[in-house]
């Protein structure tokens, strides 16, 4: 195998572990990323099974278990009271098995120090307008002109509006304000659930225990409430007060938290888009992450995703032959697993963020219903750790051992 010289663009969970991953296989390799600073911007994120092998496989798990929150179910109630969410971790009857909601910020530190203690070079305030193809390799171009390379390799690991890919999909008309809280005292919230409460679909909030921050002194919480990018506007126009109304009317037991939300820059509002690059690999460059594909959250996997392109990158790379060959073997090992999960995601999405009601009336007084029927409750956990389709056996991965690794957390 030939090492590579690679610049990977992008700070985020995608690029990050590329880094890692593409260093231990003794590439020579290069980080981009647009900030001064790199940071990560936004609240919480659920890391299932799929993702965490990955974590594992790089020595982080345990640090990743320290600080986050081990989520044994995903819960939600319709404004009837009528079960609308209910899947169970246990179900996949591997012993000890969760999901982590953690916050981005300690996802981002655990990984960026890793980066750092490997020593990876890393070029900040570098934003990356296009990558051209030369005789001999693949430069990055900067927004002010700046040319850098040519590189062996250039990875796309710039998320859902990289430059370097293709415009494709769509913004859906759905996303959320997201809000990092600090776990009240005597929160009445279970801390092992990812609990949600509904109006139909077309009104949403959720609570995510994100554990302790790396640095962090106290419990944390994200809260989410589904909006309406049009009606974004509006929201902002008609002050805090307004919307507090809205969430107690759904969801009286948030007081405890719209306390805490004084000032309306608490709230980010994010968008969701739906897209899948045809082609993931073009002459010496690869797309990874949300760069090569991206969907709702409402599976909670896209980090998860990344973080697999990312071993399925370096895993592709470490076999013999030319390099586009060894590129394509990359996104092979990763393709059919994100076909999937942009199909199931397409389809899971209305049920939680959607004016229709008949798409809440599906999700209550069937689906989930019959998701408590056997072997269905097998199948959902399943599809919510990430693992249909079998992603963990195309790159050769074990799951964590979850009863070891939170062990040291239960004493
Ligand atoms: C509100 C919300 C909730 C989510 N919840 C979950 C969840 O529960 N579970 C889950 O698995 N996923 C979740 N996701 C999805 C998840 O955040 C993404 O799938 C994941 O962050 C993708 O990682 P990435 O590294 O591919 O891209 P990103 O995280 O987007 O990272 C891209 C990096 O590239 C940098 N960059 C971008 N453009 C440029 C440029 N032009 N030049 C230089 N640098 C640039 C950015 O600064 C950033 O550092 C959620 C997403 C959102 C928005």
């Amino acid at each position: 195998m030939s090492h590579l010289s690679i610049a990977i663009a992008g700070c985020g969970p995608a690029g990050l572990a590329a880094a890692l991953l593409l260093h231990r296989h003794g590439h020579d390799v290069t980080l981009f990323e647009r900030f001064d600073e790199p940071r990560p911007i936004g609240s919480g994120l659920m890391l299932q099974p799929s993702g965490l092998a990955v974590l594992d496989a790089l020595d982080l798990a345990p640090q990743i278990i320290a600080h986050s929150a081990p989520i044994r179910a995903l819960h939600g109630l319709s404004q009837h009271g009528d079960i609308a969410l209910d899947a169970r971790y246990a179900d996949l009857g591997v012993g000890g098995a969760c999901g982590l909601g953690i916050h981005r910020g300690s996802l981002f530190a655990i990984l960026y120090c890793a980066v750092q203690a490997a020593g990876i070079a890393i070029e900040t305030g570098f934003p990356i307008a296009r990558s051209d193809l030369t005789d001999n390799g693949r430069t990055l171009v900067s927004t002010a002109g700046a040319t850098t390379g040519p590189f062996d390799l250039v990875v796309d690991a710039l998320g859902t509006s990289s430059p370097l890919a293709p415009p494709c999909g769509d913004w859906l008309a759905f996303g959320a304000l997201w809000a990092t809280l600090r776990w009240p005292d005597d929160a009445p919230f279970d801390p092992g659930l990812l609990t949600q409460r509904y109006r139909h679909a077309h009104e949403m909030a959720g609570v995510l225990p994100t554990g302790r921050r790396v640095d962090g002194e106290h419990r944390e919480l994200a809260f989410f409430w589904s909006l309406k990018a049009d009606d974004y506007p509006a929201w902002q126009a008609a002050g805090l007060g307004a919307w507090k109304e809205q969430v107690l009317a759904l969801w009286p037991e948030c007081a405890c938290l719209l306390e805490q939300i004084t000032d309306p820059a608490q709230l980010t509002f994010a968008r969701y888009a739906h897209r899948q690059v045809p082609a993931p690999v073009q002459p010496r460059l690869i797309h990874i992450g949300d760069a090569w594909h991206s969907a709702s959250p409402q599976l909670g996997q896209g980090a998860n995703m990344a973080l697999l392109d990312a071993y399925g990158l370096a895993k592709g790379l470490d076999s013999d032959g030319p390099l586009q060959g060894r590129l394509e073997h990359s996104a092979n090992l990763r393709s059919g697993h994100v076909k999937l999960y942009q199909a199931l995601t397409w389809a899971a999405t209305p049920l939680y963020q959607s004016e229709r009601v008949w798409h809440a009336l599906l999700r209550d007084l069937i689906l989930t219903p019959a998701g408590r029927i056997p072997p269905a409750p097998r199948i959902q956990a399943r599809l919510v750790c990430g693992l249909v389709g079998d992603p963990l056996g195309r790159l050769g991965l074990a799951m964590a051992d979850y009863a070891a690794l939170l062990a040291p957390t239960q004493r």
